[in-house]
């Protein structure tokens, strides 16, 4: 024995969130050992009161280093993402809080958009730009590795990266991404002709397939996505964005009830602060509100078809083998779906990744010891959680707050 031993844990009383429907109790390490088994000798017990315990969430699409911008106001409505982009640019010249923002190091600016992801119950993230080197060792959460990307078809050879590298050619890294790495591309973003052409384009480039994610889609018809959608390819949909620039989305609904099984490649981001929602537990309520979409469809969204869209292989699975990556929320409705619509960051139980306590409530701060992890107190929003107390030195090593989280109690 060493002192990294880490004894399984048995989570009991709670309500395991499965493919077959619930269980009451979960054995992890740092992957699932056993789901509905009894705890054995020596392992931590932990009575989780009731809680819903989900795998944890996928947010589809996210730019991590530039959370920390917060919401700029977007002055659209847009007809599609050029225009904005175009008004956004005397604006990153001239606004001096822009300018600060982008002089952080761009690990702590990966860091936050990480943390941001964290507190709300994600535990892999699709992450939009450069895959910068060091990019998974400085995110608390896990990255989405290996994948291939390119802006848009706008802003290809026009930088885009944190240090100014330009944006990929769309065809080009389309058709180098191989098989089985999934391509992601910005498209139809937008409410126009211009916007809407943009899959006419990625199907004559032979880019509708089913390794490309699209993502947004706003201009979109239910024509284009039958189109897209038989070919294998994903649609990423983020309503806040959509709203902040275009005051229009999707039309979910529709898309969603395509005959076959489209209904599998949709799956939901946040996009940055910059259009986004805050996190991807406010992107939930935003998407219910704007839509008729049920709190079921919404779960799906930010699990297996994420899991299934970002081709993972391993996380995002429930069940034994998976990673220990779980979300544990309260029940404050029937079924878990509609508690996790329900459900705010300062609000959610515990967020584990690969079995290691990242943070959690402090009723089920046990989590920590049993799993030989040493805690440090927080708050979120004003409750009071404990954290990973590595991740504690990091939140006070950076010199990028997030807003609402203090490190200590
Ligand atoms: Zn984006």
């Amino acid at each position: 024995m060493t002192l990294s031993w880490k004894r399984p844990v048995t989570l009991v009383n709670g309500r395991i969130v499965t493919a077959d429907g619930e269980a009451d109790s979960l054995r992890f390490g740092t992957d699932i050992i056993a789901i509905g088994e009894r705890p054995h000798a020596g392992d931590g017990v932990i009575d989780v009161d009731g809680a819903f315990v989900l795998p944890g969430l996928i947010n589809a699409h996210e730019h991590l280093e530039l959370n920390h911008y917060g919401a700029l106001p977007t002055g659209g409505p847009y007809r599609n993402a050029s225009e904005w982009i175009d008004a956004m640019r005397p604006r990153l010249r001239a606004d001096g809080a822009i300018r600060a923002n982008s002089r952080f190091p761009l690990a702590d600016r990966l860091f936050i958009g990480g943390l941001k992801n964290l507190l709300a119950g994600v535990t892999l993230v699709a992450h939009h730009n450069p895959p910068y080197p060091g990019l998974a060792r400085v995110v608390p959460v896990r990255v989405l590795q290996p994948y291939a990307w390119a802006h848009s078809f706008a802003l290809e050879g026009h930088p885009v990266g944190a240090g100014g590298e330009p944006g990929p050619r769309v065809a080009q890294t389309c058709h180098r991404a191989g098989e089985n790495v999934p391509f992601f591309v910005h498209a139809a973003e937008g409410i126009d002709r211009a916007a809407e052409a943009e899959i006419d384009r990625l199907d004559a480039a032979g880019c509708l397939r089913a390794t490309t994610v699209l993502v947004h889609g706003v201009a979109m018809t239910d024509v284009g996505w039958r189109r897209a959608s038989s070919t294998g390819t994903s649609l990423v949909w983020c309503p806040q964005s959509n709203r902040a620039l275009f005051g229009a989305t999707i039309p979910v609904r529709a898309f969603l009830d395509t005959p076959g099984d489209a209904w599998r490649r949709l799956c939901l981001g946040t996009d940055s602060r910059l259009t986004g929602a805050r996190d991807l537990l406010e992107e939930l309520r935003v998407a219910q509100a704007m839509t008729a979409v049920t709190a079921e469809e919404l779960l799906r969204m930010v699990t297996s078809s994420a899991a299934d869209v970002l081709r993972t292989r391993r996380s995002g699975r429930r069940g034994r083998g998976a990673p220990a990556d779980l979300t544990m929320i309260p029940a404050s409705a029937a079924d878990a779906a509609s508690s996790l619509v329900s459900t705010r960051r300062s609000e959610v139980r515990a967020v584990i990744v690969g079995g290691t306590p990242m943070v959690a409530d402090p009723r089920v701060g046990s989590l920590f010891p049993a799993r030989r992890t040493a805690a440090s107190p927080i708050r979120v929003d004003g409750i009071e959680k404990l954290a990973n107390a590595a991740l504690v030195r990091r939140m006070a090593r950076c010199p990028i707050a997030e807003p609402g989280v203090t490190c200590g109690s």
